[in-house]
């Protein structure tokens, strides 16, 4: 029987020989804190009389949990996920990974001073807000162009600068809520603009926003309906027509885009949503997307279009708490420079898992089974595995109704729970996402960057010898 008086002193079980090595390794403050805890948790179990969970030595007790409780802490809470689901742009996973010559980028200019805010030539201070201007123009054909934060910090700036006080005219077919409750209604409340919704949820006209307009009309706002589609009897606006309206008013037409779309995705077999340069060149006067989503860069939001609009945004004291840091410019110029090349399929994750053709995923897939055979067979735990068809998806807002015709393995375990095995391997490191069919478990090939294959067989053979 243990008791309150049983548990040793703090300065007992730091000075323990166990513990000293974790206090070499560790501030010294976290490990006694850490041991505070456990000893307050001990007592408290004590005192509820529910001692079972103590075992006969209460000093190797305290050690043990002290040791689990200082490697959860320790190793952070941010990990490599393997992506097998065949979303391109999880949200949840971090979206665009990134790739080796950004990567490089971020380091290089990560690991020693920049010219973040100098002018070099002058010898004076500089703008960051310049930095990967000169390309966006080139890569879209803009006048102008900035980057924040996130989309949401771009259309919030936006709004802000150009319709503070004033009214803004929208189709209520695109009051949308967008992952991770970006709201345009809300996000119109927070900017000081007063939302004007026009038409109806599935259909909206020109003479809509024609009607809407005022002395107090600022802008015509649009945004891409990224998460969903409406389907059957619907109308909205082009864009073309909307910009007539706004050039025959006066008034600026502001293009929410999501998705940045930069090359030509038509060749991947993704039809029907505008690129940034089709936007511009169609006369919209303010577009922002992300850097995230199908540009395959780092979290950013990337402002382009009439410099007269821009350089208000430039001068407007909400973008000194939208600023985007160094990191997040070196890994936006590396992966714009990667569009100048012409190649972004070779070099950028996201466009490269697109441009994978069903042959080269069918290989792929075959690879991955056969490695998994050649390790697994033996264990008895897999009854059925197969190289199937799968649909995968864009993700990230973008052709949210497409699937790609994609390739992944489908395998039925023996004996063992798919829930159970799922979340095994949810809770290895790196951990392994994966998708399930009824009780068949499904791994697309898609997502699965250079040898993260071998990784899974290593993975699912621990998970299965460890599993009865
Ligand atoms: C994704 C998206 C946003 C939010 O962009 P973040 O970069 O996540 O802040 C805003 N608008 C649209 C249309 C989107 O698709």
């Amino acid at each position: 029987m243990t008791n309150l008086r049983a548990i040793p002193s703090i300065d007992e079980i730091v000075n323990n020989c166990e513990i000293k090595p974790l206090i070499d390794l560790y501030n010294r403050d976290f490990i006694v804190n850490q041991v505070r805890k456990v000893v307050d948790g001990i007592r408290q179990e004590l005192k509820e009389k529910r001692d079972s969970v103590l075992s006969e030595n209460i000093m190797t007790e305290i050690i043990n949990r002290l040791k689990r409780q200082v490697q959860s802490i320790s190793s952070g809470t941010l990990q490599k996920v393997i992506n097998g689901t065949g979303v391109v742009l999880h949200t949840n996973l971090g979206r665009a990974p990134l790739g080796k010559t950004v990567l490089d980028h971020i380091q290089h200019i990560g690991s020693s001073y920049n010219n973040l805010e100098m002018d070099l030539e002058k010898g004076e201070r500089g703008s960051r807000y310049y930095h990967v201007e000169e390309l966006l123009r080139q890569l879209t054909g803009a006048e102008a162009a900035l980057v924040v934060n996130n989309n949401a910090a771009a259309v919030l700036l936006g709004l802000t600068v150009m319709a503070a006080g004033k009214e803004v005219v929208v189709s209520r077919g695109q009051l949308v809520e967008i992952g991770g409750a970006f709201r345009i209604p809300d996000v119109m409340k927070l900017s000081g603009a007063k939302l004007v919704e026009v038409g109806t949820t599935n259909k909206t006209y020109s003479s809509d926003f024609f009607s809407a307009v005022n002395e107090e009309t600022a802008l015509f706002f649009s945004a891409h309906p990224s998460n969903y589609k409406i389907i059957g009897f619907t109308a909205e606006v082009s864009m073309r027509d909307l910009v007539i309206l706004g050039q025959n008013f006066d008034i600026p037409v502001f293009m929410d885009l999501g998705s940045g779309i930069l090359t030509n995705v038509d060749r991947y077999g993704l039809h029907g949503e505008p690129g940034v340069r089709d936007c511009v060149q169609a006369g919209v006067d303010i577009v922002t997307f992300s850097g995230d989503k199908l540009l395959g860069g780092p979290q950013a939001g990337i402002i382009v279009g009439k410099k007269k609009y821009v350089d208000m945004m430039r001068k407007h004291q909400l973008l000194r708490a939208l600023r985007v840091d160094k990191l997040i410019l070196a890994a936006l110029e590396a992966t714009l420079l990667e569009y100048l090349s012409g190649n972004p399929e070779k070099s950028i994750p996201v466009i490269n898992m697109l441009a994978q053709n069903i042959e080269q995923l069918e290989l792929k897939a075959i690879g991955l089974k056969e490695k998994i055979l050649e390790k697994l067979a033996d264990s008895g735990k897999i009854r059925q595995i197969s190289v199937i068809n799968i649909e995968d998806m864009v993700g990230g807002g973008a052709f949210p109704t497409y699937t790609l015709p994609g390739k992944g393995i489908e395998i039925e375990f023996a004996d063992i729970s798919l829930e159970a095995i799922s979340k095994k391997l949810r809770m290895m490191k790196p951990a392994l996402i994966t998708r399930r069919q009824e009780n068949r478990m499904l791994i697309s090939v898609r997502t699965l960057l250079a040898g993260e294959d071998s990784v899974i067989v290593n993975m699912l053979g621990e998970a299965l010898y460890t599993m009865i």
